[in-house]
């Protein structure tokens, strides 16, 4: 019998523990996400003779949904044991009237997360991590939130018949508080920034009060960040199992950023998917409001220097980002760049996308949006190469970005004869 077959995680799970990202140490599968030699975060290793048994014909059989990639999961791999929204295999959305505004010469796609179960990308990461807790023996749901992660967690729960307490700051925007009350379990605001939401978060789950709850992305923040590696998946089948020559991804802790160029290692590793030509190259978008990854980037220096977010792209406010060293060694190592949007600009991104493509982002994908605009302005994005961007949210969660310049064209009264006024008729 493998290690695989009697994982923690469940019958079939090709996990075989968990690696420190920074010394290598090797830990096996815990709800644990900090290393015990020198605290760097740890890291989902595989059996990767497992991994190499997974065939592109058994994952085009498998549902329209994440779970058709459990072979390459931690978890999930039995369907009565998920505790899933069942999210993914979102639109993949030829943008060529975006591509045509922006000067880009090659195929552009924009890949439409907010189309997932609860309008963000958050729902793939929540599925894995609540599906491994769930076999860890955690009865209640948790996490630290900017507000995506909150709607996903706390609807996971109420699918689950499960309890759930997340927390967010204070401020965030009307649409996420009330996208996360709804499903009806506890949501704690705190007065103060995501950071100290987080910091509050870790060590409420050291407590023997909270010794039940599984905090997404932090107790099992491993099996979280996995969850990342199906938008890599999916785009590399939706393109017919190709890796597009270059990404840009929106970066709050950098965690996404990491894992979509960490599947596409892994589906060139097991032959599933072809590379391109010179490789891909992943690109990294934040708010000027934000920018602690990007600043790193510019600087030449590998050293994150934490900020106080500020601006509305409320989602990417992480100050202190968990993943931001890792997320410069993917850009760097692939001949990427990272660039930042301030609000004005953001709100053009949202308005760009929609115009052009029909798909209506938060502020997320404003920034994705113009961030990718920017690159192709400075020329660190090759316009003749195959480009996807990535639409992490809805923008119906954050209506109030462009309420102030969005609204009717026209205002009549109801008669042909004001139509003609208006000139709508001549
Ligand atoms: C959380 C989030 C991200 C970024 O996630 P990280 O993995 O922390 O970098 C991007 N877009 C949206 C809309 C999010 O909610
Ligand atoms: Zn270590």
């Amino acid at each position: 019998m493998s290690l695989a077959v009697s994982s923690p995680l469940g019958l079939n799970s090709p996990a075989l523990g968990l690696e420190c990202r920074g010394c290598g140490a090797r830990f096996p599968i815990a709800a644990q996400h900090a290393c015990f030699e020198c605290f760097g975060p740890l890291e989902v290793f595989y059996d990767r003779e497992a991994l190499a048994t997974v065939t592109r014909e058994q994952i085009e059989a498998g549902p329209k949904n994440i779970w058709r990639y459990a072979g390459l999961l931690p978890a999930g791999q039995d369907e009565a044991q998920r505790v899933t929204l069942n999210p993914g295999f979102t639109p993949l959305v030829k943008a060529d009237a975006l591509a045509a505004e922006i000067g880009l010469r090659a195929p552009l796609w924009v890949k439409d997360d907010s189309a997932n179960p609860t309008h963000s990308f958050k729902d793939r990461v929540v599925s894995v991590a609540l599906t491994a807790a769930k076999a860890l023996g955690f009865t209640r749901y948790a996490c630290a939130s900017t507000g995506n992660l909150a709607n996903s967690v706390a609807a996971h729960a109420a699918r689950a018949g499960a309890p759930s307490i997340v927390f967010i700051p204070y401020d965030l925007e009307p649409g996420k508080v009330v996208m996360t009350a709804v499903y009806g379990g506890d949501l704690v605001a705190i007065e103060g920034s995501y950071d100290d939401v987080n910091r509050l978060c870790s060590e409420l789950v050291e407590t023997d009060d909270f010794e039940d709850t599984a905090f997404v992305n932090v107790n099992v923040r491993p099996y979280y960040a996995e969850g990342s590696k199906t938008l890599g998946y999916e785009v590399a089948e939706q393109l017919g199992w190709r890796i597009p020559a270059q990404v840009v991804i929106p970066m709050a802790s950098g965690e996404l950023l990491t894992k979509i160029d960490k599947a596409f290692e892994e589906l060139v590793a097991g032959g599933l998917a072809v590379a391109p030509e010179g490789g891909w190259r992943v690109f990294g978008a934040q708010s000027e409001g934000c920018n602690p990854i990007a600043t790193a980037l510019h600087r030449g220096s590998d050293e994150i220097v934490p900020v106080k977010p500020t601006g509305i792209a409320k989602s990417l406010n992480i100050g202190d980002p968990a993943a931001g060293i890792y997320a410069l060694e993917s850009v760097r190592r692939t001949g990427g760049w990272m660039d930042y949007a301030n609000d004005d600009e953001i709100r053009d991104g949202i308005g760009l996308l929609a115009r052009t493509t029909g798909v209506f982002a938060e502020t997320a994908g404003g920034v994705t949006t113009a961030v990718a605009a920017k690159l192709i302005a400075s020329g660190k994005l090759d316009p003749q190469l195959e480009t996807v961007i990535y639409n992490t949210g809805d923008g119906l969660k954050t209506l109030d970005a462009v309420a102030g310049q969005a609204g009717p064209t026209y205002r009549v009264k109801p008669s042909l004869r004001a139509a003609r006024e208006a000139g709508l008729v001549s």
